[in-house]
C-alpha cells in the first residue's frame, strides 16, 4: 500500500532532505557545520540560512549561491537545483544518530561522513560506517583538512578540480598518496569509494569530496554533491508525502512551556489540537494533544528563548518544538504518530510501543 502511494507521488514536490554529519572525533564535523551555517549568514533575511529547532535550513537561493562556482563535467549541462533546500541536523556525531529508533527507516536521508585526510580511517569512522550501513543510510565521505597538505594553496572560490590542478607538484603527489591510502583503508571496511566527479554507480561506490572546513575549499563541491545525490539518485525518497514522519530529537524544558519535545517533521503536517501518540520511557505510551507549535522567529536573537513564532499548523520538512502535557517520559530518537479519530488511539498506542521495544532490542544488540 505504501509502495503504491510512493509511486503516485509527484516528483514535483521534493522536500528538503535531512542531512546528518558523522565521523571520528576531531575530524572537523562541528567546523564543517559552522562553515555551512556561516557562509551566508549576513544574508539571513528572507531567503537566507535560518536556524530551526535542532537543525539549520539552507534554502535553495543559498544553495545556488554556494554552488555557483561548481563546474559541470565536460559536455554536461550546468547543475540545476530542484530541491527547496537542505535541513542539516545541528548536533554532529554518531551517538545522536544511534538514538534514532524509528523502525526500518532513519531520520537522515543522507549523511556526510567526515574523515581527516591526515589520519585516514579511525575507530569511530568504522563505527559510523557500520551504523550507516545498518540503517541503510547513504553517505558521502568528506575527506577533510586538505589545507594541512604541505604548501596547499587555498581558494574557496574555485571548483575543487581546478584548485587541485593549481597546486604544486609535490602537494598533488601528497594529495594522491593520502587519498589512495584513505581509499584503501575504507576498502578494508568493505567500502568501495570513488571521487565525486566520477559519478560512479552509488550502489557500488561511496563518493569522496575533499574539503577544508577552515578555508572552505571543496565546500561548494560537497554541497553540490549532496544536492545531486538527493535529487538525482533518490528523488522518490525525498518526495513530500502526506503520511506523517516525525522524529523526537530532544526532550527538554522550555521556559514558560514546561517539558517540550524538539521534533524533525520530515513528512506530513501537524496542527494545534492534534492527538499525538508516542512511546514513553516506562513502557507506557503517551497520548496527548498539541497545545502549541513553536518555531524560532526569523531575524531574532536566538538566545532569547521565549521568542517563538506560534503557527497553527506546519508542514514537513522542518524542525519544530511541540508543547503538550505529559511529555516528561518522551524518548529522544523515537518517532510518533497522530490519531485522527478516537478509535485510532488504541491501535497507535500498541504500534508506538512496539516500535519502542524494537528500538530497544536494536540498541541492546550493539
Ligand atoms: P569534531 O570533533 O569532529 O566536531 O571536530 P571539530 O570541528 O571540533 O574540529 C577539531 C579540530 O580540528 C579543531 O581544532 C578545528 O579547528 C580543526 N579543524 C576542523 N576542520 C579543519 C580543517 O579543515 N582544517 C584544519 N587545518 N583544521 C580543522
Amino acid at each position: 500500500k505504501i509502495k503504491l502511494r510512493l509511486e503516485n507521488r509527484s516528483l514535483d514536490h521534493l522536500r528538503a532532505p535531512v542531512i546528518c554529519v558523522l565521523g571520528h572525533v576531531d575530524t572537523g564535523k562541528t567546523k564543517l557545520l559552522d562553515k555551512l551555517r556561516c557562509t551566508n549568514v549576513q544574508k539571513s533575511e528572507a531567503g537566507g540560512i535560518t536556524q530551526q529547532i535542532g537543525a539549520t535550513n539552507v534554502p535553495i537561493d543559498v544553495l545556488r549561491e554556494l554552488t555557483k562556482i561548481v563546474r559541470p563535467p565536460k559536455g554536461s549541462q550546468p547543475f540545476k537545483i530542484k530541491i527547496p533546500g537542505l535541513l542539516i541536523i545541528d548536533t554532529p556525531g554518531h551517538e545522536h544518530f544511534r538514538l534514532m529508533r524509528s523502525r526500518g527507516s532513519s531520520l537522515c536521508d543522507l549523511a556526510i561522513l567526515v574523515v581527516d585526510i591526515m589520519h585516514g580511517v579511525e575507530p569511530q569512522t568504522i563505527e559510523s560506517i557500520k551504523l550507516l550501513q545498518d540503517r541503510g543510510t547513504p553517505f558521502i565521505v568528506a575527506l577533510n583538512k586538505i589545507d594541512r597538505l604541505f604548501e596547499w594553496q587555498s581558494n574557496p572560490k574555485k571548483d575543487f578540480w581546478d584548485l587541485l590542478k593549481m597546486q604544486k607538484d609535490h602537494t598533488k603527489v601528497e594529495f594522491e598518496h593520502r587519498l589512495s591510502s584513505a581509499k584503501l583503508q575504507l576498502s578494508e571496511q568493505g567500502l568501495n569509494t570513488k571521487m565525486y566527479y566520477e559519478y560512479s554507480d552509488p550502489k557500488e561506490y561511496s563518493w569522496i569530496v575533499p574539503t577544508s572546513a577552515i578555508t572552505g575549499d571543496g565546500i561548494a563541491n560537497l554541497i553540490a554533491t549532496v544536492v545531486k545525490y538527493n535529487q538525482e539518485i533518490q528523488p522518490e525518497k525525498i518526495t513530500f508525502s502526506e503520511e506523517l514522519e516525525a522524529t523526537v530529537l530532544e526532550v527538554k524544558q522550555t521556559i514558560g512551556h514546561g517539558i517540550t519535545i524538539d521534533v524533525i517533521l520530515k513528512n506530513g503536517s501537524l496542527k494545534i489540537g492534534d492527538t499525538i501518540v508516542l512511546p514513553g520511557s516506562k513502557g507506557r505510551p503517551i497520548v496527548t494533544q498539541i497545545r502549541a507549535l513553536l518555531l524560532p522567529k526569523p531575524n531574532r536573537e536566538l538566545r532569547i528563548k521565549t521568542e517563538y513564532a506560534e503557527p497553527k499548523n506546519i508542514k514537513g520538512c522542518q524542525g519544530v518544538k511541540i508543547v503538550a502535557k505529559g511529555l516528561k517520559s518522551a524518548i529522544a530518537g523515537s518517532s510518533f504518530l497522530v490519531a485522527r479519530c478516537q478509535n485510532e488511539i488504541e491501535i497507535l498506542k500498541d504500534l508506538s510501543q512496539e516500535k519502542e521495544i524494537l528500538g530497544c532490542i536494536q540498541c541492546e544488540k550493539r
